[in-house]
């Protein structure tokens, strides 16, 4: 632990000290950066896959494909095509009183970033926040997840592949090493985790003052409005809750619905989870948990509900013989105390949840901490409206699930406890970046007007500032 400290230290030291020979990196030499994230993904994206699968016991690579590897290819286009754009000062107004003046804000890189990874989506949230780092100019330290031991190192050796140290590196480890990198004085550290782990990175960055960016974890709630057809809205719900195993930070969590459609939304579920998971292919394509906590976390919330009479139905699907595998399962009308609507689920478990108004589901919503993701279904215009302003969570959804996270041009975060400042796109770029403002005197100098001694003119000045 001793060895791998002093040697984050020593390449924090030397990753500041290549920054400071380079404070501004122009945008060729952003571009060329970003364009080698992109090679890695061309020329790694089987090997990548083959260690994620290893890691979870079972995870198709598909799945690493299409919500992994597209979507970092797709956000990576985006910067490249926008960077020159974001990069050109942003000129900004005067008041009156200034008008010999002129205001612009330059977006300033910040120097050297941390980023701490999970271990859910393990490639998107190393390289997803590493694009808008190097677009905005910084240079990168990268902690994953020690729960995956063969992608962590994997990482470690591509990322060493395609960049000098004193761009971006990896420092593996366990959580003692964690420990210390959320405390290495960075410029800014972005820490994507659960809450609990959240509020210790907090607290050992405030002892630097490193700004952070915190993308945390909660439970993402589903409303499926009255007008809504539940089987159109199951077809959804399945998709996102059952992607990763319900290992997914803006997977449904649960689902609130008109009482009188529980049950015709618990047959649509079941029917989708048949659609998506046939005999011939699910046990290839349906991922493992990650480890056996996971399970017995999950397996502990299921039988509190059997002392606690709750309907749990678990589907008839297919898994692999290896892994920590648990199939989807519904809960019916848990009863709100249980664990598993107290805490986040994190696995193919889904609650559904009866409502007689829209305005009851709304108040379920608000009356729990403000949650990372919502989704409503609703072709109702006043409907979603009303669930818009009822409610605050980090990002929505409407008529669909996941799909705002793959939006380049939408900001992604949580807010309160699920998370704190935004990513992705433009967002991205200004999260990594100084806004440094700068005033320009140009033909006249209006401070020469509050100059003292004071007489006339400095009354005539006061009164007109403070009308
Ligand atoms: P976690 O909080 O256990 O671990 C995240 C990272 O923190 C890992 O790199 C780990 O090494 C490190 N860590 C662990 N203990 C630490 C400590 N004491 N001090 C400093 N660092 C420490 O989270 P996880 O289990 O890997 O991931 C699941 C959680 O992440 C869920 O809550 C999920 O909702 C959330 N998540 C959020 C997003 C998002 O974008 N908002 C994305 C994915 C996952």
């Amino acid at each position: 632990m001793d060895r791998q400290a002093d040697t984050a230290e020593q390449i924090l030291a030397r990753q500041r000290a290549a920054f400071q020979e380079d404070i501004y990196p122009p945008y060729e030499v952003r571009m060329e950066r970003l364009s080698r994230i992109g090679k890695l993904l061309d020329e790694q994206s089987d090997t990548l896959c083959e260690a994620i699968a290893e890691d979870f016991g079972n995870r198709s690579h598909y799945e690493t494909k299409l919500l992994e590897i597209a979507p970092l290819k797709s956000e990576l286009r985006h910067a490249k095509s926008h960077l020159r754009k974001w990069m050109r000062p942003s000129r900004r107004g005067r008041s009156i009183e200034f008008l010999q003046m002129s205001n612009w804000v330059q977006y300033q890189p910040l120097g050297v970033v941390g980023i701490m990874v999970p271990w859910n989506y393990p490639l998107i949230l190393a390289l997803g926040p590493l694009i808008d780092v190097l677009a905005a100019g910084n240079r990168a330290m990268i902690k994953p997840s020690e729960l995956l031991p063969a992608t962590s190192a994997l990482l470690a050796r591509l990322i060493a592949q395609y960049f000098p140290p004193e761009e971006a590196t990896v420092i593996e480890g366990g959580v003692d090493i964690a420990e210390m990198f959320s405390a290495l004085p960075f410029d800014h550290l972005i820490f994507t985790g659960s809450t609990a782990v959240g509020k210790k990175v907090m607290a050992a960055a405030a002892a630097n003052l490193t700004p952070l960016t915190l993308e945390l974890g909660g439970k993402s709630p589903t409303i499926v409005a009255p007008d809504y057809p539940v089987e159109k809205a199951a077809r959804d719900i399945a998709f996102g809750k059952l992607m990763n195993a319900g290992q997914t930070c803006i997977a449904p969590d649960y689902v609130l619905v008109e009482r009188k459609k529980m049950d015709a939304l618990k047959q649509a579920l079941l029917k989708q989870v048949d659609a998506l998971y046939p005999q011939n292919t699910a046990s290839q394509q349906y991922t493992s948990l990650v480890g056996e906590r996971s399970f017995e976390r999950l397996k502990q919330g299921l039988a509190e509900l059997q002392t606690r009479n709750t309907e749990v139905i678990a589907a008839a699907i297919s898994t692999t013989e290896t892994g920590f595998n648990m199939v989807p399962t519904l809960v019916i009308d848990p009863p709100p105390d249980c664990r598993l609507m107290e805490e986040e689920i994190f696995g193919p478990i889904l609650p559904l949840v009866p409502y007689d108004t829209l305005q009851e589901a709304i108040a379920f919503v608000q009356a729990r901490p403000r949650p990372l993701a919502l989704y409503i279904f609703t072709n109702d215009r006043s409907a979603e409206d009303e669930v818009l302003k009822g409610t605050i969570s980090g990002n929505v959804t409407i008529n669909g699930t996941l799909l705002h996270i793959a939006q380049s041009e939408l900001p992604f975060g949580g807010v309160g406890p699920s998370g704190i400042g935004a990513y992705h796109g433009y967002d991205g770029f200004k999260r990594f970046s100084h806004a440094r403002g700068i005033a320009k005197v140009r033909f006249f100098n209006p401070a020469v007007l509050a100059m003292p001694p004071y007489g006339k003119i400095a009354n005539l000045l006061g009164r007109f500032m403070s009308r």
